[in-house]
């Protein structure tokens, strides 16, 4: 293949760009972790990380990924069998039911046809029905990032409450934070489950825990098996500014530019500009005339959109014209959905001419790869853009 000319797009739901502010911040020396520099870093990432949760509460952050944020969450609080009510909304919350299998719970798993968020009155029925309170957490992925589609997280949180249940409320952000508005002390969340390479717009590298006083508590009495995850020895040494170990510490100078970059454009506008590419996104899609995978307007994500290709079309061969006619990566369908959905990413460090070249891309590549679509869709896309600012 000959070498690609211009800068390569992303446009895959996560790891996003990682913007040239980000990228110089994070090159400096790496400091001593043990030594005064670091405790002003770490002490200042924290409060900040913390402030774009939405928690008054503890901040633990992992060298690891997103995964290994989900094990922290159910491995620091439950016990060895206890009951997990889980919503099989997609590739991810599947793969984190998988997961408290596999680490010795007992996911009580509520299905839920691909495309749909998790139903809030099925999860108070099952709060409900659960009247010896053998359910310990309520586990919801607030953005599936295989489907597009965004559960309504404060109907779930009614439905524990009207429910009168006590289980904790764990919510995996990893695909929304820093895109989708999402506050964890508003929404009486216990445990938000976060990672660097997404709406934060840094490399892989990082997965967090925001903890709620009440899921502090249950650790105290928590008996599964942890070592690695264990909430209480970071949160004792990040009370005199130091890490259980060592720590990404050029990551944190990423992370630290990043809360800054989030709080000079001011988080309500970060959310309304994911809102407009999401909906000029959609605009684009149903004039192609073909269809979004998330089924309910309530639910759409503003992260990225997922889309069907027409029965008979494989969605990894046209993501392959795409990738090398223009230099572009799209997201791949997952799970059930591999070879018949692709996935537009429109989150990060975004604008309206990366949005335009990114619907470009996707239009000339339908039109190589012989998808029957209507032409005009990023017509379409830039006449709301221009006509919304
Ligand atoms: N949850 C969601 C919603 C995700 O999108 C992802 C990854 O894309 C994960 C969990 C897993 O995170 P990681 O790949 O960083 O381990």
């Amino acid at each position: 293949m000959p070498r690609p000319t211009g800068r390569h797009f992303l446009q895959i739901p996560g790891p996003t760009n990682v913007p040239e502010r980000i990228l110089r911040a994070m090159a400096q020396s790496t400091i001593d972790h043990r030594g005064p520099e670091f405790v002003e870093l770490w002490n200042d990432v924290r409060a900040g990380l913390a402030r774009i949760i939405g928690t008054k509460g503890g901040v633990v952050l992992y060298p690891g990924s997103g995964t290994g944020a989900w094990e922290a969450a159910l491995s620091n609080t439950l016990n060895p069998g206890d009951r997990v009510l889980m919503c099989d909304t997609g590739h991810f919350a599947a793969k984190w039911l998988e997961m408290a299998s596999q680490i010795g719970l007992q996911p009580e798993v509520i299905e839920v046809e691909w495309g749909n968020g998790a139903d809030p009155e099925a999860i108070e029925a099952k709060l409900k029905e659960d009247e010896n309170h053998k359910i310990k957490a309520v586990c919801i992925v607030h953005n599936e990032t295989s489907t597009g589609v965004a559960s309504r997280l404060k109907e779930v949180r009614d439905a524990i409450d009207t429910s009168r249940h006590p289980a904790l409320y764990m919510v995996d952000t990893i695909s929304s934070l820093a895109s989708i508005p999402y506050h964890q002390d508003d929404l009486g969340v216990d445990v938000t489950v976060g990672c660097s390479q997404k709406g934060l717009m840094l490399p892989p590298g990082f997965g967090f825990n925001g903890i709620s006083d009440k899921a502090l508590d249950a650790a105290k009495s928590a008996r599964k098996a942890r070592s690695y995850w264990e909430w209480t020895a970071m949160i004792q040494a990040a009370k005199s500014g130091s890490f259980s170990y060592t720590p990404p510490t050029n990551l944190l100078y990423g992370l630290r530019e990043a809360v800054s970059m989030l709080e000079e454009e001011g988080m309500d506008n970060v959310f309304a500009r994911h809102d407009r590419h999401a909906e000029a996104t959609r605009r684009c899609v149903r004039h192609w005339d073909l269809e979004l995978v998330c089924r309910n307007p309530e639910e759409y994500s503003s992260s990225l959109t997922a889309v069907w290709l027409p029965q008979g079309h494989d969605a990894d061969e046209f993501r392959k014209v795409v990738l090398e006619r223009f230099n572009m990566s799209l997201g791949n369908g997952l799970g059930q959905l591999a070879g018949r959905v692709f996935r537009i990413g429109h989150l990060g460090d975004f604008n309206d001419l990366m949005l335009a070249g990114t619907l470009s891309g996707v239009e000339m590549g339908l039109a190589i790869a012989g998808v029957p679509f209507n032409k005009g869709g990023v017509q379409v896309a830039l006449d709301y853009l221009a006509g919304n600012a």
